[in-house]
């Protein structure tokens, strides 16, 4: 019963991301199945997953040809690694099929088991390129504030979470972090594009400031997910590269909510015209049906990285699993035929993005709408007319969560006291009703529990 598992969860399940005391108070919500884009929980509680689990299942639940793809491979080959000079056909044509979708020059990959595995191979990757170049020094990463990179000792420091920096240690030694391109908060009265370029070149001043030639790479999500949706100004993304390539620092586009699909391209690098030296990608890759992760590298890097002349000392065993990569592929083959990624452009994501901008135009405590594609976050704000945003304390985000899952709908709170939206790209437009309706009433009764 739903009692006896939040009885045994309470006892010993420790969760990700988690105030234990809510468990004592609440309970655990168990899921216990999921279809299309709904899910259940052990109530019988038909749920729309507006989140599409953690941003990952593009393709929605319950698609046979990921199951059968799994299902068959564990049949044939449940395991082998790529260690020492081997391989398995999955692995193999996995980095085949991704190095045609991925932009130019990225035509070698490296697997992981998540995101956050794929970050951290890059900090590894990059630093080893540099050391061979002759530049030991160039070590350190900058990335964002508000930027989400991975909960690993590494990941946490090169986030720019600031909780996640206070909990267990300070930054570690040889990361930093610049300011978000969120013009709302920061803009004044600079145009969108204007602001962008400022916010750019705050990225050259942390640059000069630390010495370039310490330095590795910059890092940043082509559209913020986590940190609150934030698209950047279509100035940004150009400045940015310019100071890369400027000061000889490699530029890391973390795709793992971006990639495949979301923002209407196959990768946000192509949507917002990137072209990095290193893709780490995870989630949408295998529509979250088996964890597997993934790090394009650029020609230019691997040719360096092969000149060090010695073993690469990185890897996991998991590295590619057999499995993982054959859902990946099946899931890759289904985006392709029921041409998603076409489909988020053209159709389902101007829908979305019309129908919630109507919403938040009208809704008072909505101050604005962002994101890109299939993300779409709303800022939550006390005063509409000037821009107020709701202090960082405030707990209408997380009620509105709660409000949200009370009306059978999963919402999730983010950076800058905003509430965020993405569901698979398989939404119908009956579907995008439903969620922004959803949406609309749990922050009606958010505005009414706070008065705002
Ligand atoms: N990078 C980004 C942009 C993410 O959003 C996430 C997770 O949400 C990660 C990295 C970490 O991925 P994982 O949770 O698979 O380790």
């Amino acid at each position: 019963t739903t009692q006896q598992w939040q009885g045994l969860d309470r006892s010993h399940h420790m969760h990700p991301f988690t105030d234990p005391r809510d468990l004592n108070k609440k309970g655990t919500r168990v899921i216990t199945r999921a279809e299309g884009v709904y899910i259940w929980d052990s109530e019988g509680n038909k749920i729309l997953d507006g989140m599409a689990g953690l941003w990952c299942v593009a393709v929605g639940y319950g698609r046979q040809e990921l199951i059968d793809a799994a299902n068959e491979q564990l049949k044939t080959l449940p395991y082998y690694n790529s260690f020492f000079q081997t391989s398995t056909p999955s692995q193999i044509e996995l980095s085949h099929v991704l190095s045609e979708l991925t932009p130019p020059g990225l035509n070698r990959f490296f697997f992981t088991n998540s995101g956050s595995e794929a970050n951290d191979t890059v900090i590894r990757l990059a630093r080893y390129y540099w050391k061979l170049r002759g530049q030991p020094t160039k070590r350190t990463f900058i990335g964002r504030k508000f930027g989400y990179h991975g909960s690993t000792v590494a990941t946490s420091s090169l986030s720019g979470m600031a909780p996640m920096h206070d909990q267990d240690h300070e930054l570690l030694p040889h990361f930093a972090h610049i300011v978000h391109p969120h013009w709302y908060t920061q803009g004044g009265d600079l145009s969108r594009e204007e602001f962008g370029l400022q916010a750019a070149r705050e990225l050259e001043k942390k640059i000069l400031e630390l010495g370039a030639d310490n330095v590795a790479a910059f890092i940043g999500e082509p559209c913020q997910g986590a940190g609150g949706g934030i698209d950047p100004p279509s100035t940004y993304w150009p400045e940015i590269q310019r100071i890369c390539k400027k000061y000889d620092v490699l530029l890391v586009a973390d795709e793992v909510i971006c990639g495949f699909g979301r923002t209407g391209e196959w990768f946000g690098s192509h949507t917002y015209g990137i072209e990095p030296d290193f893709m780490p990608m995870a989630k949408g890759l295998s529509s979250g049906y088996l964890p597997i992760g993934a790090v394009a590298i650029h020609d230019r890097i691997f040719e360096v990285l092969s000149e060090g002349g010695k073993m690469i000392h990185h890897g996991f065993t998991y590295s590619g699993h057999p499995a993982a990569c054959a859902v990946a592929l099946a899931n890759i083959a289904l985006i392709k035929k029921e041409g998603l990624v076409e489909r988020v452009k053209s159709d389902i994501a101007p829908y979305f993005r019309a129908t919630l901008q109507q919403m938040a135009d009208a809704h008072p405590i909505v101050g604005e709408l962002r994101g890109v594609g299939l993300i779409g976050a709303v800022q939550l704000v006390s005063d509409k007319a000037n821009r107020t945003v709701l202090p960082p304390t405030h707990e209408a985000p997380i009620k509105a969560r709660e409000f949200a899952i009370q009306n059978n709908l999963i919402m999730r709170p983010a950076g800058l006291q905003s509430l965020v939206v993405a569901p698979p790209l398989v939404i119908t437009r009956t579907q995008v009703d439903e969620l922004v309706d959803k949406m609309k009433r749990s922050l009606d009764q958010t505005a009414q529990l706070f008065g705002l």
